[in-house]
């Protein structure tokens, strides 16, 4: 089969040919658009050096343009029934490594060891929907060299990733994703270029890896830890949601002088602190000696 894969006749017909069944647990969506797949091309921004790892490669749509535009992709699939497919759409395509795993157990910083020899990667993927949060920061958390993640996600996680404080999309993902990278809108994507149409509309993101975060902050995880607990409790005052979390030990008294040093209401809520003011909270807590330990 010598066809390159991207409109809806095509798709159709691989799928008839090896009788496959979507699976819903894998948030099977396959893309059956080439604009939007050419729009994803361009905003990664891919060129004949990059190594480019692929999430979910599908029937290896995507993949056919990334293999085009990239010196060598890395595509990780889950599901075996996708694997033989996927040998047979790519086969023309000498500059394709195709591993059946799941790609949170791969350890993506080998990979770019491996194929990139430690220098920093791509990352592009029409995302499985119910692990976009895991996929994501996972590749920030764990430090894994990577130049920009451009992915198809939910609208709704879109928003949340790009919007600050006053929004009611204005979570603990905002704040994680916005500490590592900054985040582009590509495009806002209909159900109509999916096969089968999810239930809900897409967009296509764009996250540059800041080379260092935009806010100093001596102790990190301390931060998120505040950031989690004011999340997980978004409706009560930043004092108690600090004093609630199970995460966190510090005394009524730590909380209130720490608040107090911040220089806000004692009643305001977590919700309403931006980046900065997580990360000045943060070196409050440690530079007071303020240990939860
Ligand atoms: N890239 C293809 C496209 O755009 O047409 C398919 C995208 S589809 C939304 C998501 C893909 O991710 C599916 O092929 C699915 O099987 C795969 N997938 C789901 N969970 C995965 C996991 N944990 N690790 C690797 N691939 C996964």
């Amino acid at each position: 089969m010598e066809q390159r894969l991207g409109n809806p006749q095509n798709t159709i017909a691989v799928i008839q040919k090896y009788d496959f069944v979507f699976q819903k647990k894998f948030g099977q969506n396959f893309l059956i658009d080439t604009h939007v797949l050419n729009k994803i091309i361009l905003a990664a921004g891919i060129t004949k050096e990059d190594l480019v790892l692929e999430i979910g490669p599908g029937i290896g749509t995507m993949t056919q343009y990334l293999a085009e535009a990239a010196r060598q992709v890395v595509a990780v699939e889950i599901d075996g029934n996708l694997i033989p497919i996927l040998r047979e759409t790519l086969q023309e395509y000498k500059n394709i490594t195709l591993i059946h795993d799941d790609i949170l157990k791969v350890d993506i910083c080998r990979l770019a060891e491996q194929y990139n020899e430690g220098r920093p990667i791509k990352v592009v993927a029409n995302l499985p929907y119910y692990i976009t949060t895991p996929i994501i920061m996972g590749l920030f958390e764990k430090q894994v060299p990577v130049d920009n993640i451009t992915v198809m996600v939910q609208k709704e996680v879109a928003d949340r990733m790009q919007v600050g404080p006053g929004s009611k999309d204005y979570g603990a993902l905002s704040l994680a994703v916005q500490y590592y990278a900054k985040p582009y809108l590509v495009a806002n994507v209909p159900p109509n270029c999916f096969l089968p149409r999810p239930k809900v509309g897409s967009a296509v993101i764009r996250l540059t890896r800041y080379p260092s975060p935009p806010v100093q902050v001596k102790d990190p995880a301390l931060m998120f830890r505040l950031i989690r607990a004011c999340f997980n409790q978004r409706r009560k005052t930043l004092q108690n949601g600090l004093f609630n979390s199970p995460d966190l030990t510090f005394s009524r008294e730590q909380i209130a002088l720490a608040i107090h040093t911040l220089g806000v209401s004692a009643t305001v809520r977590g919700e309403v602190l931006t980046l900065e003011q997580f990360a000045r909270l943060a070196d409050i807590f440690s530079e007071e000696s303020l240990s939860d330990d």
